[in-house]
Formats: C-alpha cells, structure tokens, sequence
C-alpha cells in the first residue's frame, strides 16, 4: 500500500496534534509536531537572552545564532511519544510553557527561522508516510501533500482545552491569560507577511467546536484511508 502525506494545519488549540498523533500510530506513520520545533527556538531566544524583557526580539542576533541551534525528536521509550531536544537537552515541558506561548508567534515571523524549519520539515518527509501539524504545512512545507486538513473551532472552546491542560501540568495560569495568548497568537500567525496561517485551496476544513474526539478522529481516518486506497 503506497504512503501519502498527511497536512494537518490550523488555528492554535484546535486538537491538532491530538489527532495527528494518533492517526499517524493508527497508520504507522511518522508525526512530526512542528509547533515543537518553533517552540524550541523560542526557547533558545530566551535563554540566551535575545528576547529583551519588553518583549522584543533581537531578530538579528538570533539569526546569527540560527546555525548553534540543534534541533531533534527523540522517542520516549516509556509515553511512546517523541519529545523535543535543542541542543541536546530535553526541553519538551519547557517549550509548553506559558514564557514560550507568549513569543513563539513572534519568532516564527522571521523568514530566516522559517526557512531553517522547513528545510528540516522537508527533509523529514521526503519519503512520505508523514502526519505532520502546524500552520503552513499544505500551503508551504507540502503543497502537494495527498491528505490537507484545516482545523478550527470557536476561540472560546479552544481556550478551555488549552487552560485544561496547562492547569494539569501544573502551570498557574487563568483561563483569560490563555484566551488572549490564543487569539493574539492566531492574529500574528494570521497576518504575518512569511506564510501566514491560511486554509490551503484544496484542505478540508474541520469545525470541531462541537465535535468529540472519537467523531473527528473516526472521520479523518475515513478520509485518510480513501486517500491512501486511491494512490494504491
Ligand atoms: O502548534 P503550536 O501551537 O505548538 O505552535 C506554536 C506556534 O508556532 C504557533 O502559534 C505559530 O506561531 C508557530 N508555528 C508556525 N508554523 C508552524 C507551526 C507552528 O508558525 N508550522
């Protein structure tokens, strides 16, 4: 049976990776989190101090520094899941975090950042058998890409999801403070000049505001498995 490339995009907190995730275990196909790897960088930005504490970026000195940052997945052998490393080092509950959230829309404005990411991102998929999620996968990264989803729901719902799962990390936050970092992320992703958030002309567009888990996921993988029966 022939492997295709599945494009998951859309706004932020949309259940993307939940269910890019499991479509790809259900598939055994890689999945590649690529909010993870701009996430990383915006780590690196804060550590090394190129994020001033009014916020701003120092553009140029990060991409200067773009070539000391390494970036890679690494499978937890006890979740099964792949967790992040930048230069070496596990950073997959940092890049989570709020401190992160807050900028990540702002690092992934730089052309340079972009274009690092997805040369990588290309690489990754090259031989296809991909579920890969983000925000420009089947507009940039894999415009030809078989299967393209575009995922949304109401700011609102997507917010609670969010303050959901930060709360059960343990992260002290309020559901307003998500709610604003979730729209203003959407807002910046959306209108940035370098690939912005966009539905892809041939995506299925996908309002899970009102839609369980299983429902969704029963439904994508119906796609899926049209798809990957008529490429044979
Ligand atoms: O998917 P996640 O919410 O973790 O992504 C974090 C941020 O990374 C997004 O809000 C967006 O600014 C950026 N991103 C991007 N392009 C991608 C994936 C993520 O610009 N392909």
């Amino acid at each position: 049976m022939g492997k295709i490339t599945i494009a998951i995009d859309g706004y932020s907190s949309t259940g993307k990776s939940t269910i890019a995730k499991r479509l790809a275990s259900t598939l055994d196909y890689i999945y590649v989190d690529t909010g993870a790897m701009y996430r990383a960088v915006t780590l690196f930005a804060l550590e090394e101090g190129i994020i001033n504490d009014k916020g701003k970026v120092d553009e140029a000195t990060l991409i200067d520094k773009l070539s000391d940052i390494h970036l890679k997945f690494v499978p937890n052998t006890e979740t099964g899941r792949s967790e992040m490393f930048l230069n070496d080092k596990n950073v997959e509950r940092e890049i989570r975090a709020m401190r992160v959230s807050g900028f990540v829309s702002k690092v992934a404005a730089i052309k340079e950042v972009r274009e690092k990411l997805v040369k990588i991102q290309q690489e990754m998929g090259k031989n296809k058998g991909i579920v890969m999620d983000g925000r420009d996968i089947g507009t940039v990264v894999f415009p030809d890409a078989e299967l393209k989803l575009f995922m949304t729901a109401s700011p609102e719902k997507r917010a609670a999801r969010r303050y959901k799962e930060l709360l059960e990390k343990g992260e002290e936050v309020t559901y307003a403070e998500v709610l604003k970092n979730v729209e203003e992320r959407d807002r910046i992703d959306s209108t940035r000049s370098i690939s912005p958030l966009t539905r892809a002309k041939d995506a299925i567009e996908f309002d899970n505001s009102d839609m369980g888990l299983e429902e969704q996921f029963e439904r994508i993988h119906d796609y899926s498995q049209r798809v990957i029966a008529k490429v044979g």
